[in-house]
């Protein structure tokens, strides 16, 4: 069994941010509050405009909130410097967005390295940990493939190894498959669904039901606030539907 910290890995007190002043002001967050557990797999849901990507980004240390609080892991992440915060960045946290955000000269092993060398870690340890990751999405004969030679589920799983290869308890995720078919989007579920398993934590923002109802939390946002917080299945446990997928818990290769 996993060890469960008592300590929120995300708290969020009364959380806004506001874009520019005076009559061009946009309220983007209105007092969100919030706290995730680890081992959570939370689904945020809500209208395009609602404050999501704005939410995502805050807890993501991408950007800070106008008022209220956020800790991380028990830490004030205001109170950090930029040295501390790209650590955090680096280390603790996976990012996987709707656009890939890969680099299009490198192949697949090449951008799976990357967050690897912002952390230090030599070549050919690196090279080994980027390999396990592809491995691990299920793309061990792709690692010289560019994106442009990858299809949309592929490209997106390799976004997903770069996001795992530093081993990261927190997987924060916007639109992941929102540019994505059926089979893809199945795809990156399965492998979430794995990740959520092995104990990583992870928040991700869709506005697609068949989506969300993977999660074991949905939270919905309107307007900047949260309007529903419903448990889809308990913290300790697999994730709902993890049985449907293609990558069995038990860490089952294709
Ligand atoms: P969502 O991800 O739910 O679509 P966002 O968080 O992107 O919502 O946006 C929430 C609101 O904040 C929207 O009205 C959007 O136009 C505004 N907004 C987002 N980012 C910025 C920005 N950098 N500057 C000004 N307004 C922004
Ligand atoms: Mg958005």
């Amino acid at each position: 069994m996993l060890f469960r910290s008592a300590v929120p890995v995300i708290r969020l007190w009364q959380l806004t941010k506001t874009y520019g002043d005076g009559e061009a002001a946009v309220h983007a967050l209105r007092g969100v509050s919030l706290s995730v557990y680890e081992g959570d797999y939370v689904a945020i849901m809500g209208a395009s405009g609602s404050g999501k990507s704005t939410l995502m980004s805050i807890i993501g240390c991408l950007d800070v909130q106008t008022s209220g609080r956020y800790l991380l892991d028990g830490v004030d992440v205001e109170l950090l410097n930029e040295n501390e915060l790209s650590e955090i960045r680096n280390r603790k946290i996976g990012f996987v967005f709707q656009s890939f955000n890969l680099l299009p000269g490198s192949t697949a092993l090449q951008n799976v390295e990357l967050p690897l060398t912002y952390a230090g870690v030599r070549s050919g340890e690196r090279r080994r940990r980027a390999a396990a990751a592809l491995d691990a999405v299920g793309l061990a004969r792709r690692y010289g493939h560019r994106p442009a030679m990858m299809s949309g589920g592929e490209r997106q799983r390799v976004a997903v190894a770069r996001a795992i290869a530093v081993n990261p308890s927190l997987m924060l995720a916007d639109e992941p498959t929102g540019n994505l078919d059926s089979v893809a989007t199945d795809d990156v579920l399965a492998i979430f669904a794995r990740l959520n398993t092995e104990g990583r934590t992870i928040v991700l923002i869709t506005h697609e039901n068949e989506v969300a109802q993977h999660a074991k939390r949905v939270v919905r946002v309107k307007d900047g606030v949260i309007v529903d917080d419903t448990r889809q299945s308990p913290i300790d446990g697999p994730p709902p539907l993890h049985t449907l997928t293609k990558y069995a818990p038990a860490g089952a290769h294709r």
